[in-house]
């Protein structure tokens, strides 16, 4: 119910009017209570698990407008039981007014009724939802007993990304490198403590000298070349993760000649990823059939992969579910927003209004 009775009258929290609403502070919370590792390995396997039934989910490139700073995005799919959207942005040159470069909300939807049953934040589940991804990719195509991973660009998604392959993957090092060393310092500190060696580098050629993954999470709105193809030696996998949007890429093209390249959607892939920059027919693997076992993974100790990685809306749809039962099973981990018009008669929107100025 929401005003279809005097205005000074409390409304009546009902399921349909009432959707529940998970803020940052709630969001930092819960991942609190789970734990941080508890909630990464969590959203990997969900992730997974949504990959081997992609065919149920109705997929789109995402619908992006782009401006001269970023680009504005809204990401949505179903798998016909539910549907899911995002809004996220990318910004990189809003670092220098100190603002972060993505940010994201979100909403959780019963296909049934098109009433939502969630709506959240989504700049921290974004990470937690890229580092799951990023991992959960790793733990199909990189080389098997991977320690050591590099991770270029130290910004809000690094910690992330270092902690996801910690423990998804089990790598036990991690060489830092950023341009601005203030990050490589944030990104030390923060992963102080965790289990993991930290070595930071002066450049990127150091910091990806023995490491067996080269994590690229850069923000730059240009075709920067982050790694160079004379950094990647055999046997190694790349998650590149940076380069999520037309005119934004990572890597020089020769790596992309020489790497078996996998992708979650190439439709979108190819506008937004890495492989914007080879022909339209570079050929691809869809991460899904690698997962289902439709489609080699890694086939030899010497092939250079590379998973071009650019987000896409399942793995929103993924994290989505998964914090929609979180906050279920545990009352008061959300708050409840009247956020949905609820007239006595369905067909009395306008009564319910009018009464309302009562
Ligand atoms: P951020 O701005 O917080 O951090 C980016 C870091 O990259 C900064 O510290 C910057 O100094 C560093 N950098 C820029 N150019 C560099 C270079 N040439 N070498 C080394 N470091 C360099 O941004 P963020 O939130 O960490 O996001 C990083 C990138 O990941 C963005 O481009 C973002 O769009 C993308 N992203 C992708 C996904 C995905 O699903 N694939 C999800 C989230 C973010």
């Amino acid at each position: 119910m929401t005003t279809d009775t005097l205005a000074t009258t409390p409304p009546v929290p009902s399921a349909q009017a009432f959707v529940p609403f998970v803020s940052v502070d709630a969001m930092m919370r819960l991942v609190h209570r789970i734990g941080l590792t508890p909630a990464l390995t969590q959203l990997a396997d969900r992730i997974e698990a949504d990959f081997r039934r992609w065919e149920a989910f109705d997929k789109t490139p995402r619908v992006a407008a782009h401006s001269e700073n970023g680009v504005i995005e809204l990401m949505p799919t179903s798998d016909g039981r539910h549907y899911a959207f995002k809004y996220v942005n990318g910004h990189p040159s809003n670092t220098r007014a100190g603002l972060q470069t993505v940010t994201a909300f979100g909403v959780l939807a019963r296909v049934e009724t098109g009433y939502p049953l969630l709506f959240a934040e989504m700049t921290l589940l974004t990470a937690l939802r890229t580092a799951a991804s990023s991992a959960m990719a790793a733990r199909h195509l990189a080389p098997k007993g991977a320690r050591v991973m590099a991770m270029i660009g130290n910004g809000a998604q690094a910690e992330f990304q270092a902690l996801a392959m910690q423990a998804v993957v089990g790598i036990d090092t991690v060489r830092l490198f950023d341009t601005d060393p203030a990050a490589t310092e944030k990104c030390m500190r923060n992963l102080d403590g965790r289990g993991l060696r930290i070595v930071a580098c002066a450049s990127a050629e150091e910091a990806v000298q023995g490491a067996q993954i080269i994590t690229t999470c850069t923000a730059d709105k240009r075709l920067a070349t982050v790694l160079h193809d004379n950094m990647v030696g055999a046997g190694v996998h790349i998650n590149a993760i940076g380069g999520d949007c037309p005119g934004k890429t990572e890597l020089a093209p020769a790596i992309l000649e020489r790497a078996a390249t996998f992708v979650e959607y190439p439709p979108q892939t190819r506008i937004e990823g890495e492989i914007q920059q080879m022909p339209e027919d570079y050929p691809v693997t869809e991460l899904w059939q690698v997962i289902t076992g439709q489609a080699e993974g890694r086939v030899s100790d010497d092939q250079i992969t590379l998973f071009d990685g650019v987000g896409f809306a399942i793995e929103d749809f993924s994290a989505l579910t998964w914090l929609h039962a979180q906050v279920t099973a545990e009352s008061g981990a959300a708050q409840m927003l009247d956020l949905i018009a609820d007239p006595d008669d369905p067909r009395d929107l306008f009564g319910m209004l009018m009464r309302a100025k009562a």
